[in-house]
């Protein structure tokens, strides 16, 4: 089929209403892995919109959170317990900073990926990366590159698990998702928040 998981990382922030919005007005479904949050209205919101909450990091911040596995699992526990405390739900959806596939946790711990994602699906919990990068955190500048990012990405027949940002610079992220939504659409895509029983996408383990 068609499916597309739409990801915002990082949120919620000053465009998560936007988003919100858009989302609301098409109907369409997605995943946020969020981070810390002064904004538990908002955790609220996405979860009573009926999108799918993740953990991403309580601060992301990668010498703290890959410098043990002790200190990995504090800040994804406190993370957990943000979401809990506001929207009532006890997740079990991960994203790692920097992906399952970072090589950055390599200066801070040899090898701790590799334990990482063992012990977090021994836990029960889940981990998803990404398979189409809209490039909203790097190298794609305007929102017509986060469009052209995730329409070249698409692959017809797999899972397309969509990589976005929802943080200070989103702004042309949240300009592109309405035309991004609408490609999909006419397409004939199908957008999905990810859950407990989605398959997963994961990287190669490089750390
Ligand atoms: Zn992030």
């Amino acid at each position: 089929g068609k499916i597309g998981y739409l990801t915002f990382d990082d949120g919620p922030g000053e465009y998560t209403s936007k988003l919100l919005d858009i989302l609301y007005k098409y109907n369409v479904k997605v995943t946020f892995f969020t981070v810390g949050s002064g904004h538990p209205d908002l955790l609220k919101a996405e979860a009573d919109a009926g999108h799918s909450i993740g953990i991403h990091s309580a601060t992301h911040d990668y010498a703290t959170i890959y410098s043990s596995e002790d200190a990995y699992f504090a800040d994804l526990r406190k993370q957990q317990e943000t979401i809990e405390n506001a929207t009532g739900i006890h997740t079990t959806l991960v994203r790692f900073p920097g992906g399952s596939s970072n090589t950055v946790s390599k200066s801070y711990c040899s090898g701790i990926m590799t334990k990482l994602t063992q012990d977090l699906t021994d836990m029960g919990f889940q981990y998803f990366d990404w398979n189409v990068d809209s490039g909203d955190a790097g190298t794609s500048k305007t929102s017509e590159d986060v469009y052209n990012s995730v329409i070249s990405g698409l692959i017809e027949g797999q899972d397309n698990i969509i990589l976005m940002h929802d943080f200070g610079g989103a702004q042309k992220t949240a300009d592109a998702l309405q035309s991004i939504i609408d490609y999909c659409k006419e397409k004939g895509y199908t957008f999905k928040a990810i859950t407990q029983s989605t398959t997963p996408v994961h990287h190669t383990i490089s750390n």
